[in-house]
């Protein structure tokens, strides 16, 4: 069998593979179960913590696969073929959104600590940035962290944060400069650590088998040895994984896409209508056809510009303007994809239906279009 783009290796052929396989087998049968649930089960995760799933981006000297960023661009839109996108960026939050600050800034200490629990899915990572009032403008954080003896006290509160009701660690950015505003630091706060609770498990329109808390930190002590990076630096040190964050919601984005063209498609071939079928009417297969090409390319443009990171090179404006309009496009997919299925597409029991509400995150998480776009811009001045 040949590849499946140019990009594509062998190795990144087999993870793709053994990921659709998983998801045919292990989530699709399962995840109306955990949408109603509001939670992936762990067993599933430690199953493919054992699978290596969790590794393909830990260094080869802490245990991992050591792979770059087309891993991650492949991994990610193998798993968007679940059609449960909150599956998808339950596992994703974990391997490509909070487990690479650990890996980019973690002390050796604290990477023998967590690495391995992270690599087998006994440990679920999640990352706490966001705020009831800082979002998009991630320097406007108030969380605080003042030095306390071997240690920092932590107070604030945190806001829509994945995997924090039921994982393991979160690794929280407060603010330790206050005469700087990109003065935040990281912290590696366990899961049961004294004042850091949960304070809403928030009810969300889609990815509902995701879990997403409303966190509060109150007077929580930490000691030093929590402190990951280097002190003031943690919101450059986060913008290391940007690009990475990015890519990884378009790449669920897209598999999810893909999914949702074909099973309308078939559903469009079967359904009679005017003494054919949905398909044969020009309307609904030229537009099926353009959203094919339409997605053809917004793939080709994120394994491009994972490409481009991997050889070493900036790639900022390339991923964020993927992000930007490859989120948008998945929308218009599905939109189309609703539309096609008529009234079944409006029911709850149609898989599209969930599909079309998951994609609904995709344009304003891991980066709004607007601030995608920015990016673009201010690197366009010739
Ligand atoms: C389900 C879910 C899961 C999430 N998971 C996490 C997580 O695990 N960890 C975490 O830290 N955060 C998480 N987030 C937060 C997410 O990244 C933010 O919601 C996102 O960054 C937008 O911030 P905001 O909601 O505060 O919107 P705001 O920053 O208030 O922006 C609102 C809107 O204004 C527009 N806008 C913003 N800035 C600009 C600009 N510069 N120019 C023009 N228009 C602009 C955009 O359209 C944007 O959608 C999650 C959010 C959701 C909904």
């Amino acid at each position: 069998m040949t590849n499946r783009n140019i990009y594509m290796t062998d190795e990144l052929q087999a993870i793709y593979d053994q990921t659709v396989e998983f998801v045919a087998n292990e989530v699709l049968p399962h995840g109306d179960e955990w949408e109603e649930a509001g939670k992936v089960p762990r067993d599933v995760l430690r199953q493919m913590g054992q699978l290596g799933m969790f590794s393909l981006r830990i260094p080869e000297e802490h245990g991992g696969l050591g792979m770059g960023m087309l891993a991650s661009a492949t991994f990610s839109e193998a798993l968007g073929s679940s059609t449960f996108a909150g599956f998808d960026v339950t596992v994703l939050v974990h391997t490509d959104m909070a487990g690479p600050h650990l890996v980019n800034s973690g002390s050796p200490e604290q990477l023998a600590e967590w690495l391995p629990k992270a690599m087998s899915g006994e440990a679920i990572l999640s990352i706490g940035v966001t705020e009831p009032d800082a979002g998009s403008d991630v320097a406007g954080i108030r969380s605080t962290a003042v030095k306390d003896g071997d240690g920092w006290r932590i107070n604030g509160t945190k806001m829509f944060i994945t995997n924090a009701v039921y994982g393991d660690m979160t690794i929280v950015a407060a603010r330790t400069d206050p005469g700087n505003k990109y003065g935040i630091s990281m912290f590696l706060v366990p899961a049961g650590t004294k004042g850091f609770e949960v304070a809403t498990k928030l009810d969300k329109h889609g990815w509902r088998s995701s879990d997403t808390a409303e966190l509060v930190l109150d007077d929580v002590w930490v000691a030093d040895e929590q402190l990951l990076g280097t002190t003031h630096r943690g919101f450059y040190e986060t913008m290391k994984n940007f690009q990475n964050e990015r890519m990884v919601l378009v790449g669920m984005g897209v598999g999810a896409a893909q999914a949702a063209i074909d099973l309308t498609n078939r559903y469009c071939q079967e359904r009679p209508a005017f003494g054919g079928h949905l398909y044969d009417l020009g309307a609904i297969r030229q537009r099926m056809a353009m959203n094919q090409a339409k997605i053809d390319a917004v793939r080709a443009s994120m394994y491009h510009a994972a490409w481009i990171h991997d050889s070493g090179a900036d790639n900022v404006k390339e991923m964020s303007g993927v992000k930007a309009w490859g989120a948008e496009v998945v929308n218009q997919v599905m939109y189309d994809c609703v539309q096609f299925h008529g009234g079944m597409g409006y029911m709850r029991e149609s898989a599209i239906e969930r599909m079309s509400r998951d994609a609904r995150i995709l344009p304003i998480g891991g980066g709004a279009t607007e601030v995608m776009l920015e990016e673009v811009a201010k690197r366009s001045y010739l």
